[in-house]
């Protein structure tokens, strides 16, 4: 009896030891995907996925590129050298005021999760306030502080704002890219109080000129938008002076850093210039209606708010009987 066992056991054993080793073999194999695989575009930096890192060092190391070496299996003709990434240089002009940290994190909280982003804070002050150049230093992002103080003059309602902050900002770019060839970037004006979605950054960074596209809660309406017809613009949806050349908000268009750099003069206006005509006078300089490109599927969609944060009510903050500690807000 035991012998019969035995001479079963050892003529089932190699065959038990090749279902074994095949099974091993198959499991290391990376399993054939069902899906097809999301193409990641380098304009978008990987943005289509949820797990994401939060901050990327060089171009080259984004995740869109990871992803697609995972995908590799078998002989790879060689790696073309791709383009770069280009960097999307955020202007924001910003004033102190209760709300202003508030407002910075905010917009931070947005910046930290877009690729190859380089932030350029403008102060409207006659130097760096502590406060945000601490704050920048904590941010975790690629930025530049820059301060210029809006004369006393202009500080009055019915006048454009931040038009030195912004001329500031577009200053230190031609001056920082003035003596190498323009390396790809796309840059757009980022007021501190408005809302971006992560989306509106994926469609500017394709930017080849000047892009434009619908911006929401503006204009005493739920959005303007430019019209578009055969992929050109064609006129604008808006209550307020649809006879501007360019009827936009300041945070519906952004425009590619080569088009900045070859149009060196091109600045916003305090002369001659009303508030809401500002954006209109500065494209004059650099475009045409023509030539502009809509993004968010043919303006159909808002991916960004024109939002505007209330005052803070701080009626009764105390004279004396103050905290016994200094805390920033
Ligand atoms: N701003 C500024 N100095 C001022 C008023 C505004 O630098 O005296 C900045 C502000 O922080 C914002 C941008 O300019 O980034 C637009 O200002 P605001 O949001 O008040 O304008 P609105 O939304 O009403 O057009
Ligand atoms: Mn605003």
């Amino acid at each position: 009896m035991k012998s019969v066992l035995f001479s079963r056991f050892f003529i089932l054993l190699p065959w038990i030891l090749i279902v074994i080793i095949m099974l091993d073999v198959d499991t290391r194999r990376p399993a054939p995907s069902l899906t097809p695989r999301p193409y990641f575009s380098p304009y978008v930096a990987g943005r289509g996925g949820a797990r994401l890192p939060l901050r990327r060092g060089s171009p080259d190391s984004g995740p869109g590129r990871g992803a697609q070496k995972r995908n590799q299996s078998g002989p790879q003709p060689p790696p073309q050298p791709e383009p770069p990434l280009p960097t999307i240089y955020a202007i924001t002009p910003t004033y102190s005021r209760p709300v202003q940290k508030a407002e910075l994190t905010r917009l931070a909280n947005t910046f930290r999760q877009v690729a190859q982003l380089h932030w350029i804070l403008v102060e409207d002050a006659a130097a760096r306030s502590e406060l945000v150049s601490r704050f920048l230093a904590r941010a975790g992002l690629p930025s530049t502080h820059l301060h210029v103080p809006t004369p006393r003059r202009y500080k009055r309602p019915g006048l454009p704002r931040a038009t030195e902050q912004r001329n500031a900002g577009l200053a230190w770019l031609r001056q920082r890219h003035q003596h190498q060839r323009a390396q790809p970037g796309v840059l757009f004006f980022a007021d501190d109080d408005n809302t971006y979605s992560l989306e509106l950054f994926q469609e500017m960074r394709t930017t080849r000129k000047v892009s434009v596209w619908p911006v929401g809660l503006v204009g005493g309406r739920r959005y303007e938008r430019p019209l578009v017809e055969n992929g050109k613009v064609v006129g604008w949806y808006t209550g307020w002076r649809a006879d501007r050349p360019f009827a936009i908000d300041m945070a519906g268009f952004a425009v590619s850093l080569q088009v900045i750099l070859s149009n060196p003069k091109a600045v916003f206006k305090r002369h001659g210039s009303q508030p809401g005509m500002q954006e209109s006078d500065f494209l004059k300089q650099i475009t045409t209606v023509e030539e502009l490109e809509p993004k968010a599927n043919n303006c159909t969609k808002v991916l960004v708010w024109h939002t505007r944060t209330e005052k803070v009510n701080l009626a009764n903050e105390p004279k004396y009987h103050l905290d016994t500690v200094k805390i920033e807000v």
